[in-house]
C-alpha cells in the first residue's frame, strides 16, 4: 500500500501529525500498535490537558477524544494493533508492520515518528534486591486503575516526584490505599509546589526530598524497601506491599537509530530541524519521543508542525541553510537543535536550576523574560533566527530554589476537582473515568469516593453523560470523561 505520508504512533503528537497532513490533501496511514488511538492520554484520567491548545482544562481521555473524532471525519488509514518492525530508507520510505492480521507492507514519501517514550524501570535506577511481585511503573500501576479497575497493592511506596509519582500518590489515596511515602532523589520536587499541595499535601503524604530506594526485599511480594536519606547517609527499611517506580520516561527511538538519525544524548531523541526533521532526510519525528513534554498542548503542535515539515519535504521546499544552536551553561537541553530557514519558530527546551527573573539570552540579546523558570518545568517560546547569525542559547536571573508561595496558594484553595474511575456495565473495559464538573469541597473528597463506590453505569456512555447529579448537595454534577461503547 502506497501513501503520501505514514505517522508512526497514535498518541497526540501522531493523531496531530495526521490530521494536519491529511488537511493538507495527503494520503495518510496512521499506525499504532495498540487497540486504541490516545496513547498516554488513554490512562491519564486526571484534568490539566489542552489549557493552550483547547483553551479548556480537559482530562486526558477528553483530549484525545477530540483528536480521534476530527480523525474520524478525515480520510486518514488507521492501522490498529499494528507495531513498526522495521523501515528501510530510500527515495519511498519502506515499512513491516507486525499487526494482528499478518505482516503488512506500507511506503510512503515522508514518515513522521511519533512513538512516544517509555518509562524507566527499577534496574535503570540502580535498585536492587528481590525480583518479587508488587513492583510496577507509574504507566502500569494507570493502567490497572484507570482502564481496568484493579488495585495494584494497598500500602505503597513511591519512586519519583514528577507529574506520574504525584498523580499515582493522590489516586492511591483517594482509593484508600496507605501511601506510606514519596521518594525524591532531588532536593527539590519534580513537578511544580501547586501539584504537590493537591497531590501529596491534601492527603498528608510524606514527601522525602534528598533520599532514594536502595533495595527492595520480599518473597512472594513486597514486603519492605530499604530507603537512604542522601544527606546524612542513614538507612532505613520501609514496611510496603506494592513499590511504584516513577522515575521518567525515556524517548522511544529504537527504529530512528537503526536508519542512522543522529542522536542528542541530552534529550534522549533525535535531533530535529524547526521542521521537526530528523538527519535522515525525509524522517520527521515529533511529541515525546524528540524531548519528554510537560503539556500535551506542545506535542500536539509539535505533531502540526512536522507534518508542515512534510509537506515542505515532498514539495521540495525544505530550507537548506543549516546551522546549530548551541547551549549556553544554564541550559539543560532544547528543541530544534539546528534551524533550516527563516522563519520563526517554536523552542522547547529546559534550564538547570531555578531562577527568578529568568531571562533567555540568544546571541547576548534578551528575547524572552520569565518571572520564574524552574528545572522541572519546560520552557516554550517563538523566536526568529536570521541566516548569518551564529547562535548560542543561554539563560539568567537570580538563583532560587523556594517555589513554595505556589503550593502554599494551591494548599489554601480549599475545592478539588474530583477524578476516580467507576465500573462499566457490559463496556469495552471494565471502568469509565469520570470528575466532577466542577470542584467540590476538598475536605468531602473521601465521602464523595464512598459515595462512588456504590455506583455502576451501564454501556455505552458518552463524555459529559451525568452518573451522579449534585453529589452529596455540593452543587456539582459527576461526568462521564471517557467514551465507553458496548461490548
Ligand atoms: C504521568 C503523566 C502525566 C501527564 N500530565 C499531563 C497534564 O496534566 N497535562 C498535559 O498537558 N500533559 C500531561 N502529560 C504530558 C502528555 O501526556 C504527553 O506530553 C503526551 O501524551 C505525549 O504524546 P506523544 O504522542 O508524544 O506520546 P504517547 O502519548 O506516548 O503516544 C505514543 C504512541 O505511539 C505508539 N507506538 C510506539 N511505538 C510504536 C511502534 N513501533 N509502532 C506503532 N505504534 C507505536 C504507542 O502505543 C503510543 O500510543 C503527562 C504525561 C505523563 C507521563
Amino acid at each position: 500500500m502506497k501513501f503520501d505520508i505514514v505517522v508512526v504512533g497514535g498518541g497526540p503528537a501522531g493523531m496531530a501529525a495526521a490530521l494536519k497532513s491529511s488537511e493538507f490533501g495527503y494520503r495518510v496511514a496512521l499506525v499504532e500498535s495498540s487497540e486504541r488511538l490516545g496513547g498516554i492520554l488513554l490512562r491519564s484520567i486526571h484534568t490539566g490537558f489542552g489549557l493552550h491548545y483547547f483553551k479548556e482544562n480537559l482530562t486526558g481521555g477528553e483530549f484525545s477524544d477530540r483528536l480521534v473524532r476530527k480523525i474520524e471525519k478525515e480520510n486518514i488509514e488507521i492501522f490498529l494493533n499494528s507495531y513498526l518492525e522495521k523501515i528501510e530508507n530510500g527515495r519511498n520510505k519502506k515499512m513491516k508492520l507486525t499487526t494482528s492480521e499478518g505482516i503488512k507492507e506500507i511506503e510512503a514519501q515522508a514518515v513522521i515518528f511519533a512513538t512516544g517514550a517509555r518509562e524507566k524501570n527499577r534496574f535503570e535506577i540502580g535498585i536492587l534486591g528481590d525480583r518479587t511481585s508488587g513492583i510496577y511503573t507509574a504507566g502500569e500501576a494507570q493502567a490497572m486503575m484507570d482502564l481496568y479497575g484493579i488495585l495494584p497493592g494497598e500500602r505503597i511506596l513511591i519512586v519519583g516526584s514528577g507529574d506520574a509519582g504525584l498523580i499515582m500518590a493522590r489516586r492511591f489515596a483517594l482509593e484508600g490505599c496507605e501511601v506510606v511515602g514519596v521518594v525524591e532523589i532531588l532536593p527539590h520536587p519534580g513537578w511544580s509546589m501547586r501539584n504537590v499541595a493537591q497531590c501529596l499535601y491534601d492527603f498528608d503524604i510524606p514527601l522525602l526530598l534528598e533520599h532514594r530506594v536502595v533495595e527492595i526485599r520480599g518473597r512472594k511480594r513486597v514486603e519492605k524497601a530499604l530507603v537512604e536519606n542522601l544527606r546524612t547517609g542513614e538507612r532505613r527499611w520501609v514496611e510496603c506491599d506494592t513499590v511504584i517506580i516513577a522515575a521518567g520516561l525515556i524517548p522511544k527511538v529504537k527504529k530512528l537509530k537503526k536508519i542512522g538519525a543522529e542522536m542528542d544524548e541530552k534529550t534522549g531523541g533525535p535531533i530535529v530541524d524547526e521542521y521537526f526533521q530528523t538527519s535522515v532526510s525525509g524522517i520527521f519525528a515529533a511529541g515525546n519521543c524528540v524531548m519528554i513534554n510537560d503539556l500535551v498542548d506542545y506535542a500536539v503542535e509539535q505533531g502540526e508542525t512536522a507534518a508542515r515539515g512534510a509537506d515542505l519535504y515532498i514539495r521540495k521546499l525544505i530550507p537548506k541553510n543549516m546551522r546549530e544552536i548551541i547551549a549556553g551553561k544554564y541550559i539543560r537541553y532544547f528543541i530544534p537543535q539546528r534551524v533550516v530557514g527563516d522563519e520563526p519558530f517554536f523552542l522547547y527546551g529546559r534550564i538547570k536550576k531555578e531562577i527568578r527573573d529568568a531571562k533567555i539570552i540568544l546571541n547576548g540579546n534578551v528575547i524572552h523574560g520569565i518571572p520564574m523558570a524552574r528545572a522541572s518545568e519546560m520552557f516554550r517560546f517563538k523566536i526568529r533566527i536570521k541566516i548569518e547569525n551564529p547562535t548560542i542559547l543561554e539563560a539568567e536571573g537570580e538563583d532560587y530554589t523556594k517555589s513554595e508561595e505556589y503550593g502554599k496558594e494551591e494548599y489554601l484553595n480549599l475545592k478539588r476537582t474530583l477524578i476516580t474511575v467507576v465500573p462499566c456495565r457490559n463496556g469495552d473495559l471494565p471502568v469509565v473515568s469520570v470528575k466532577t464538573d466542577k470542584p467540590i469541597p476538598k475536605k468531602l473528597l473521601r465521602d464523595a469516593m464512598r459515595f462512588l463506590s456504590e455506583v455502576e453505569v451501564e454501556a455505552p456512555k458518552e463524555i459529559g453523560d451525568i452518573v451522579v447529579k449534585n453529589i452529596l448537595n455540593t452543587g456539582a454534577d459527576v461526568v462521564i470523561t471517557r467514551r465507553c461503547s458496548k461490548l
